[in-house]
């Protein structure tokens, strides 16, 4: 055929589905992409500066499309859900695919046992509800007691006036839960589910959580918002964003998971590390680095 007569093919701008799955010893590990987020990081970190450096040295452009990631554990034939992305509060092109995600990986959001929140942030607990309706009908909702305090409390918006949208949107999506009996907030380290570690990370919200799964002695550390800003943070883990709720608390979390994580040799799973966000921390020269684990085709 002729390039005259040819016609011209269409160019798609759509991805492959987003999710990924490995196993942890007998658990099956399926990480979720919401989607992404365009945002100013520099605008919404501390040391603008370093940050803008540390993204030019990566050749990032501003806005960066942050990633927003799930995770799925199928445990002993139970499903649990670390977060749930930002359902419809970031509008379109901006998050809200969990659910289709969820669907292309085989599941229907009616088949979740249960929902472990890191916190109470829109991007993480937003997908919990479209329109008012609970997204996972039979589906226990876990969380640390002080974000739930802090964002449903009755005098919330009184006392943090500069939170109001984060408490309204907090109560659109959690609100039906509550509704439903399906709320249930926990009490700092503990084991909300079993083979499940509820490791305290105060600071970014109050009651920000890291969870430690195990299985058959490998440990996944699912960390939450503990790096916004892979290209940075490792670097200067002293670098705060200003969505956190006590910087000083939640540098020192950051430090103390950093830490963790880096000395057990954990893998960790994080919310907001390009998808599938799953690597290692390691130590550097005066700071961390990041050891993004190998792609595996699963074959
Ligand atoms: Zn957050």
């Amino acid at each position: 055929m002729s390039s005259a007569t040819r016609a011209e093919t269409p160019q798609t701008h759509f991805q492959a589905p987003g999710f990924y799955r490995m196993m942890l010893g007998k658990d099956e590990i399926t990480v979720l992409s919401d989607g992404t987020a365009p945002r100013s990081v520099d605008e919404i970190m501390s040391k603008p500066e370093v940050v803008r450096r540390a993204l030019a040295a990566a050749h990032e452009d501003l806005p960066l499309q942050l990633s927003i990631n799930s995770f799925l554990i199928n445990k002993a034939g139970r499903l649990i859900l670390v977060d749930t992305g930002a359902g419809e509060l970031f509008g379109a092109h901006s998050g809200g695919l969990l659910l289709a995600n969820l669907r292309a990986a085989g599941y229907g959001a009616e088949r979740i046992d249960a929902v472990l929140l890191t916190h109470i942030h829109g991007d993480h607990s937003g997908g919990l509800s479209i329109g008012g309706k609970r997204l996972f009908p039979n589906a226990t909702v876990y969380v640390d007691r002080r974000d739930v305090d802090f964002w449903l409390g009755a005098d919330a918006e009184k006392a943090h006036p500069s939170l109001v949208r984060t408490i309204r949107q907090s109560h659109a999506t959690l609100d039906p839960y509550v509704a439903a009996g399906r709320l249930h907030p926990f009490d700092g380290a503990g084991e909300p589910l079993p083979g499940i570690r509820a490791i305290p990370a105060h600071g970014h919200t109050p009651g920000h959580t890291a969870y430690l799964i195990e299985s058959e002695g490998r440990k996944l550390l699912l960390w939450g918002d503990t790096i916004h800003l892979a290209e940075a943070q490792f670097d200067d883990p002293s670098i705060s964003i200003e969505y956190d709720v006590n910087r000083e608390e939640a540098v020192a979390s950051r430090r103390a998971l950093l830490a963790e994580a880096a000395d057990q040799g954990y893998l960790v799973g994080a919310a907001h590390i390009s998808f599938p966000g799953l690597g290692h921390v390691r130590r550097d020269a005066g700071g961390y680095g990041w050891a993004p684990a190998p792609y595996d085709a699963g074959q």
